[in-house]
């Protein structure tokens, strides 16, 4: 049983929320399962370091822009594999380009074109949980570059797709898939099970719960996305090709 967990930058935010995580992780690394977990920057990271990066340079290189955000995934990335370890199971961090992630070039909205897996593989096969940096990859230039804006969902579902996963869980701070914004809206309705067509729909209309791309792969892949409450962890929202 292999499973991707992708946890969210409010999911993580904290040492409560990250060892929340780390339990629920380390809980199924205990029953057997390979657990890849894919983190975002904590809370309101990117943002802020944005902010800095302007006040230096309004108008910085989109290169340096991605050296320098990609960093926000890789603190999240270290401090879960430290939580997890603290538990007595063994993990180990990865960056995006450790992972093996290639992208084309296109700083700060770039694709996935590929994963070689061997060295994700081979931290599992050695029983380890691997925590990769979500939102980042390599380019064949050797230069980091960043997947857009809510782009760790994609690499969530990138490599549940390369890893063949059993199961790819989205962790967030809602409990599901609305038809509006519940946080906005308390009428809002939670679907048990969208399709991939209606999820990209509502992404159109502005629902940030997931990154476009991700259901765009989830679906190129037929990858089945549950996306559920990182603290609860009750069963949220199917998407996937049935309604
Ligand atoms: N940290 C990045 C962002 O805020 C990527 C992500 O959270 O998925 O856009
Ligand atoms: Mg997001």
């Amino acid at each position: 049983m292999l499973i991707v967990q992708k946890y969210g930058g409010t999911s993580l935010l904290g040492a409560q929320r990250i060892q929340t995580a780390a339990i629920r992780v380390a809980g199924l690394a205990r029953q057997g399962a390979r657990v890849v977990v894919v983190v975002s920057a904590q809370g309101d990271t990117t943002d802020e370091m944005i902010a800095r990066a302007e006040q230096l340079n309004p108008r910085g290189s989109a290169r340096e822009m991605d050296a320098y955000l990609a960093a926000g995934e890789q603190m999240s990335a270290g401090l879960m594999a430290m939580a997890i370890g603290a538990l007595g199971c063994p993990a180990v961090s990865l960056t995006g380009w450790q992972a093996g992630i290639r992208t084309d070039g296109i700083y700060g909205n770039a694709r996935i074109l590929d994963i070689d897996t061997q060295r994700i593989g081979r931290e599992l096969d050695a029983g380890k949980v691997v925590v990769v940096a979500g939102f980042q990859g390599i380019a064949d230039t050797g230069d980091v570059t960043t997947l857009g804006r809510g782009g760790s969902d994609t690499t969530a579902v990138a490599l549940a797709a390369y890893l063949q996963a059993d199961r790819c869980q989205i962790f967030t701070d809602v409990d599901g898939v609305y038809d509006r914004d519940p946080r906005r809206f308390p009428e809002a309705i939670r679907f048990g099970r969208i399709s991939y067509g209606k999820m990209l729909r509502l992404i159109e209309n502005g629902a940030q719960v997931l990154h476009d791309r991700s259901v765009e792969m989830a679906r190129e892949h037929g990858i089945q996305v549950e996306v559920l409450s990182a603290f609860t962890g009750a069963p949220g929202t199917i998407v996937s090709a049935v309604e």
